[in-house]
């Protein structure tokens, strides 16, 4: 079997919500709601079952969708996107980042990724031969240090990744840290590879600012993103690459012979999503800041120690008190004498970091105080 394999396990957060399930556990795992998509997305996909398309989209992504999207994003971006050359649509921000990774690296290629990191880029970056170069993100409040960074910076790498917000941590890179990131990659002549799955998952006073769209660096930008999150579809694998023409011309060859397309009907009745207004995304930002107030009180009632997420919809947990110095150890008893699914913190991390779990609130408000009442268990 190939050796380049040999280096990664399978997905711990992918494992979690196997082990959860065997032990019937509430799944704070694997980041997926348990509650509906929108209803107009879901009408759409109803229609689409009777109507089609059934058959192929063009590659890069139905026509009607590429527009929807240009046109969201070129609002939200601050620059018009031309969707018949700056748009590649993947399935899922998983294709996106490895579509990303192959259009861009070399084998031997250096790529600096923060650590702590959502655990898809280590196995990105392996499976395209690439060498990734860590640079620590450092708690409480997961900042980078400037001169670490241009360290990596000189060892020559071709590319940086950038997880805002982020997974796991929460955090929101504001826009000095940005403009610090972006001086960098011009100086260095590098590309950047966003992941930006959670832009509307942000907690005020925080607020997304689009790495591509800081002066200068659209053009070095390949920025990833996906329905997955903003619109409560993670099993239709939908996502996209937005970059300009020269790159996405290489990232649709890519894309084409990687997966040919993105599932058409679904395409078709996501791109309802894509066409929402502004009041949508207001929604959704009030409708998680709600949960992450309540499961975050939940927590304090229970007296464990957290990082606040400034986004996304995960909580770094610290366990320390309960001595659990092997968190998979840990994590796999949670799931079955307490019942609840979550990831052991050291999947995320380079450094040797044990005493951390991360959960997840994107569940009804049932399914958290569910969780909140069995883990009041572990006082
Ligand atoms: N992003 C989700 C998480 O971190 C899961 C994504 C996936 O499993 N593809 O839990």
């Amino acid at each position: 079997l190939s050796n380049r394999t040999s280096d990664f396990t399978d997905s711990v957060i992918r494992r979690m919500t196997r082990i959860s399930n065997q032990y019937n556990a509430v799944n704070l795992s694997q980041g997926f709601p348990d509650f509906d998509p929108p209803k107009p997305i879901l009408d759409a996909l109803e229609k689409a079952s009777h109507q089609g398309p059934h058959q192929y989209s063009i590659t890069c992504g139905a026509q009607n969708f590429r527009e929807a999207l240009a046109q969201k994003q070129s609002r939200l971006m601050g620059r018009s996107i031309n969707p018949e050359t700056e748009i590649v649509v993947t399935c899922g921000s998983t294709e996106a980042m490895m579509a990303a990774m192959m259009t861009v690296a070399n084998p031997g290629d250096k790529v600096i990724v923060f650590s702590p990191f959502y655990e898809n880029y280590g196995a990105d970056t392996i499976l395209s031969g690439a060498v990734p170069i860590y640079v620590p993100l450092h708690p409480p409040a997961f900042n980078f240090n400037t001169d670490e960074l241009e360290a990596a910076f000189k060892q020559d790498p071709k590319a940086l990744i950038l997880c805002n917000p982020s997974n796991p941590t929460g955090k929101v890179f504001n826009r000095e840290e940005l403009m610090i990131i972006a001086d960098l990659a011009k100086k260095y002549d590098t590309y950047v590879i966003t992941d930006e799955v959670y832009e509307h998952i942000v907690y005020q006073p925080h607020e997304h600012i689009y790495l591509a769209s800081l002066p200068g660096m659209f053009e070095r930008t390949i920025s990833c993103s996906s329905l997955s999150k903003t619109y409560s579809i993670t099993g239709w694998r939908l996502g996209y690459i937005i970059a300009p023409e020269t790159i996405i011309d290489v990232a649709k060859k890519v894309h084409d012979f990687l997966t040919v397309g993105a599932a058409a009907p679904l395409q078709e009745a996501a791109t309802v999503g894509l066409q929402f207004g502004d009041d949508y995304y207001l929604d959704l930002r009030k409708h998680y800041t709600a949960k992450r107030q309540l499961f975050l009180n939940g927590l304090d009632d229970i007296g464990l120690g957290y990082s606040t997420p400034q986004g996304a919809y995960y909580v770094m947990i610290d366990v320390s008190p309960y001595k659990a110095d092997d968190d998979l150890a840990f994590c796999t008893w949670l799931a079955e004498h307490v019942g609840v699914g979550a990831v052991p913190g050291s999947t995320f991390f380079r450094e040797d970091v044990n005493h951390l779990i991360r959960l997840h609130f994107a569940k009804k408000e049932a399914t958290l105080y569910e969780a909140l009442n069995r883990l009041a268990d572990l006082k």
